[in-house]
């Protein structure tokens, strides 16, 4: 249904798109109109989601992922309150702050966070344990909401789409978006995503009241100590990230104490 809503003011749009010229410069090679259009709805939509539809699809993603037993939430309410609580205090100086958040703890001992749309973040029980401080699980997490402010999660799914050919049908069909929702937790993201979500986390550390060395510290941990780092496998890291972030705090001047 959200579809065919955005689909219905996309129509101007995709018409003054192709009168602009894109795809109908060459009709021989065009998939054909109705493919052209579906997939110029498709991008549309998606370009254009609002936060309440947004979050939407991020509540029916989390219900496939319980659903299917690829989450598990956990039980541990102080490690949730805690979660959700460091959760909340970022969200609220995030570049999205009227997402309507949502912070859980997954039963999984390997170190891991991640996100999928609409302001659902995920924190695995062995990196919210492992960490030393609320500093570097202020880090993590911020990090995490940095994927949802720049909408990582939608560039993602285009992608995705695009690659297995499913780009037209999504239009129709807002289950296949929903099944692509679900295959992100275990796909990632591209490493100048990372980067991108690192900066625009570090910055919000600092501003909701953290110090900014939680992330680098963290990431500095999980590199040089062996143990089951997941996080750095769906997070493509390297000595760069580290720099990188250590940079931002230099130039920016961003506090790296508690205030
Ligand atoms: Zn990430």
């Amino acid at each position: 249904m959200l579809f065919t809503e955005a689909a219905k003011t996309g129509i101007a749009f995709i018409l003054a798109a192709a009168l602009l010229g894109g795809g109908f410069a060459n009709p021989a090679r065009a998939q054909g109109l109705e493919g052209l259009l579906n997939g110029a709805f498709q991008y549309f939509a998606l370009d254009n989601l609002s936060d309440t539809q947004e979050a939407a699809y991020g509540r029916r993603i989390h219900e496939q992922l319980v659903r299917q037993g690829k989450v598990r939430l956990s039980r541990d309410r102080r490690l949730t309150a805690r979660v959700a609580n460091i959760g909340r205090r970022l969200a609220r100086t995030s570049g999205r702050p009227n997402l309507p958040y949502r912070f859980f703890v997954v039963n999984d001992r390997s170190v891991n966070a991640f996100t999928t749309m609409g302001g659902y973040v995920y924190v695995n029980a062995g990196l919210a344990k492992g960490v030393r401080s609320d500093a570097e699980l202020a880090g993590v997490m911020a990090h995490e909401i940095g994927h949802l402010v720049a909408r990582h999660a939608i560039n993602q799914m285009r992608q995705a789409a695009v690659t297995q050919g499913i780009a037209g049908a999504l239009g129709q069909n807002d289950n296949l978006l929903v099944g692509l929702g679900v295959s992100l937790y275990q796909r990632g993201y591209s490493r100048d995503d990372e980067y991108e979500a690192d900066a625009l986390g570090v910055r919000n550390l600092a501003r909701a009241g953290y110090p900014a060395n939680g992330l680098p510290d963290f990431l500095r941990r999980l590199q040089g100590g062996g143990g089951s780092a997941e996080f750095l496998s769906t997070h493509p890291a390297s000595a760069n990230r580290v720099q990188r972030l250590e940079e931002i705090i230099r130039t920016e001047g961003l506090p790296t104490r508690r205030r």
